[in-house]
């Protein structure tokens, strides 16, 4: 049994969700299909939402009217029979019923989860819909009854797989079975996601408890690529990935994958593919146990980076001293990405500001603290790219132009990471493309 994501774009449009049914009903072997919401769902749903978190009423039902327009005649054009318009507009009615009612009563941080599920909600039940009229066998499973997330927000990988073994067992003579990406249930059975991008997570969960034969990702673009093609004018796919390299992409930007996606997979070695749906049959990228070759593969950005730097001439190197600042970030759940250390400061990266006047208040017992804001993680990633023969000639003489805040090195054998402003991103990832891959 394997595993078939498709993100936003796409079932973003009828013609494209068609191609999705064509795609998903092309072989015989038994899959599980992961739906993210239709492109721009999501991100109308969080207009909604803060509309009315401010009490903006009146624009919130506008945006709600005109999203609702766009589902309209979205399955005009998906369906044909009259039932199945019927059966559609139903449903259609019945989500922005529960988003105009919303309107009349108080706002919450849960009822916000609710509204930000209608997208997953609407797209896999509409496209349930559209293979009951093509007469495709199916069955929809909802992912509130399986997927949940503990107190931490990390999936319950134990509890998916218990819930989602009962569910499937129901049907033991089902091929076709249809989720939702993206949303979950939370430790107190509300409503929860797996964070914006989170369908892939999901993908990748489900491809992990159900021993998947692989964990297809079907997007816009075919694969990986080896820099940010909205960024950087020339990129190239690549075939073959490591789940480190892939997982440090993901981790340090690489839009195509949610950040944290890969380790189920590579828990129980499943291998992932990314693919085009647009055009199905270019090779795509596969992330599999082993990398295939070493050396530089690609460079991905993260940006609204904060960088902290803690001068303590008396403290830094007393026994302890790194280990109270770090406590400082792990009692304000702010993880660290990038580190740096000297006789007589320690340098760190957070892409997280909501405790930073905390953490300030606490490290400033330690030294004088400073900040730098607006800053982009550049990472370059490859496997044993530490042992590459003259990658960091190459690496600084390509950006010689360019003012470094950080480097880490050394810390892992397939990541380089450098910190810098962030106005400098593109001209960095041009000049990188150009050094290290002659673009
Ligand atoms: P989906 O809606 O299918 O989940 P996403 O928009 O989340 O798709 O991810 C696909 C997009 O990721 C591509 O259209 C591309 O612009 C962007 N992207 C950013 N970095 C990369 C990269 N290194 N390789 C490929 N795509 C990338
Ligand atoms: N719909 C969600 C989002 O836009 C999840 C996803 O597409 O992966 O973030
Ligand atoms: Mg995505």
């Amino acid at each position: 049994m394997k595993v078939m994501k498709f993100g936003g774009t796409s079932v973003g449009k009828p013609e494209r969700m068609q191609q999705v049914i064509d795609l998903v009903t092309a072989e015989s072997e038994s899959k599980i299909v992961v739906l993210s919401a239709l492109s721009g769902t999501t991100n109308a749903l969080i207009e909604i939402s803060q509309l009315l978190s401010l009490g903006y009423k009146v624009p919130a039902k506008q945006k709600i009217d005109e999203l609702e327009a766009t589902y309209r005649n979205f399955i005009e054009k998906l369906l044909e029979t009259r039932r199945a318009k019927e059966d559609a507009g139903i449903i259609i009615a019945e989500h922005f019923d529960f988003l105009n009612i919303i309107l009349r009563i108080s706002y919450s941080e849960s009822l916000n989860k609710d509204i930000l599920a209608q997208g997953e909600l609407l797209s896999t039940k509409l496209f349930c819909v559209a293979l009951t009229e093509r007469h495709i066998s199916h069955r929809f499973l909802s992912a509130l009854d399986f997927m949940c997330i503990d107190e931490n927000e990390e999936p319950r990988l134990e509890r998916i797989q218990r819930r989602l073994q009962v569910i499937m067992k129901e049907f033991p003579e089902e091929t076709l079975f249809v989720t939702q990406g993206y949303i979950c249930r939370n430790v107190r059975e509300e409503v929860d996601n797996l964070k914006r991008g989170g369908s892939d997570y999901t993908a990748s969960l489900i491809a992990a408890v159900i021993d998947a034969s692989v964990c297809e990702i079907w997007t816009d673009i075919d694969g990986m690529h080896n820099n940010d093609p909205r960024v950087v004018d020339k990129t190239m796919a690549i075939e073959i990935l490591s789940f480190e390299e892939a997982a440090e992409l993901a981790y340090f930007g690489a839009k195509i994958l949610h950040p944290t996606c890969i380790w189920p997979t590579q828990q129980k070695n499943v291998p992932v593919r990314l693919l085009n749906t647009m055009q199905p049959k270019a090779v795509g990228t596969t992330i599999q146990q082993t990398a295939g070759s070493v050396g530089v593969k690609a460079i991905a950005a993260k940006d609204e980076i904060i960088a902290i730097k803690i001068k303590s001439s008396r403290m830094l190197l007393a026994h302890g001293f790194l280990r109270k600042i770090f406590e400082v970030f792990e009692k304000y759940k702010t993880s660290i990405d990038m580190v740096t250390t000297s006789e007589v400061a320690v340098a760190v990266t957070i892409d997280n500001d909501a405790r930073l006047k905390e953490i300030m208040i606490e490290l400033e017992q330690f030294g004088s603290v400073e900040i730098l804001k607006n800053q982009t993680i550049v990472s370059i990633v490859g496997n044993e790219i530490a042992k590459t023969e003259h990658v960091l000639t190459t690496l600084f003489n390509a950006i010689k132009s360019i003012p470094i805040t950080m480097v880490n090195y050394g810390g892992s054998a397939h990541n380089i990471s450098l910190l810098i402003p962030s106005e400098y991103k593109k001209e960095t990832l041009q000049l990188l493309n150009k050094g290290l891959f002659n673009l």
